[in-house]
């Protein structure tokens, strides 16, 4: 599949960093992953416009300039091993495996996992592995992890997921008690304990408990 022209790609770049994306390595692996590749249907067309867009189970494919300031902050080093929770579209993980060394993600909809793997196999993303489960809980069985991101709405950060964070680790989350005013917070976690700092204001769909009923 052809990707967006050079002008396309060069108008996305330059408003994400107006959105205050200015990490080179991120802008880098954004200009890289071709976003059109996790929109389908009627929405494809805008897959270039930095809006959130719907995808299957009722669910939504981020703002980029948000996925941009999320990796961002996450300050990755290319050594990390990453969990996520919110498979969503896979775009947001398949950013992330061009910055880490291993990347878990985590979606409750077993659809959005298995059309997500689909695309990672497509362009050949090996170092990402996409499961179905509650996120919530993390991922026991690979932790700790060196950087969390999570990618839907909590009232406020997940318990195991801190849990799951190594000392010395990132976390970001969007965390608030309503639907539509929620901040973007990003938490550290030290020898002593956690801190936490607020990024911006943000809206993203909730971290709901269980799995989804797709199949
Ligand atoms: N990161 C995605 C966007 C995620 S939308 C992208 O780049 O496209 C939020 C996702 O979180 C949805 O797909 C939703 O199914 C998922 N979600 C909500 N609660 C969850 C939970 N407890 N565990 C795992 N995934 C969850």
């Amino acid at each position: 599949m052809s990707g967006p022209d050079a002008e396309t790609k060069m108008q996305f770049v330059y408003h994400l960093r107006a959105r205050g994306v200015t990490d080179t390595r991120v802008l880098a692996a954004m200009e890289e992953i071709d976003r059109g590749q996790f929109v389908r249907g009627i929405f494809a067309g805008r897959a270039y416009e930095d809006m959130p867009l719907p995808i299957a189970c009722g669910q939504t494919i981020s703002q980029p300039s948000v996925v941009g300031l999320m990796t961002q902050a996450l300050k990755l080093t290319g050594r990390d091993k990453v969990l996520e929770i919110g498979t969503g579209s896979g775009y947001q993980a398949a950013v992330l495996s061009k910055l880490a060394r291993r990347v878990y993600t985590l979606d409750r909809h077993a659809r959005l996992v298995r059309e997500a793997q689909a695309v990672f196999d497509g362009l050949n993303l090996v170092n990402i592995t996409a499961m179905t489960a509650d996120g919530s809980r993390g991922l026991e069985e690979q932790a700790p992890f060196d950087r969390i991101i999570v990618t839907a709405a909590a009232e406020d950060p997940p318990g195991p997921l801190l849990a799951q964070l190594k000392i010395g680790g990132i976390m970001v989350v969007p965390v608030g008690q309503s639907d539509t005013v929620q901040t973007l917070i990003r938490v550290r976690r030290s020898e002593t304990g956690y801190e936490y700092d607020e990024i911006r204001p943000v809206r993203f769909v909730p971290l709901l408990e269980g799995l989804g009923r797709d199949g």
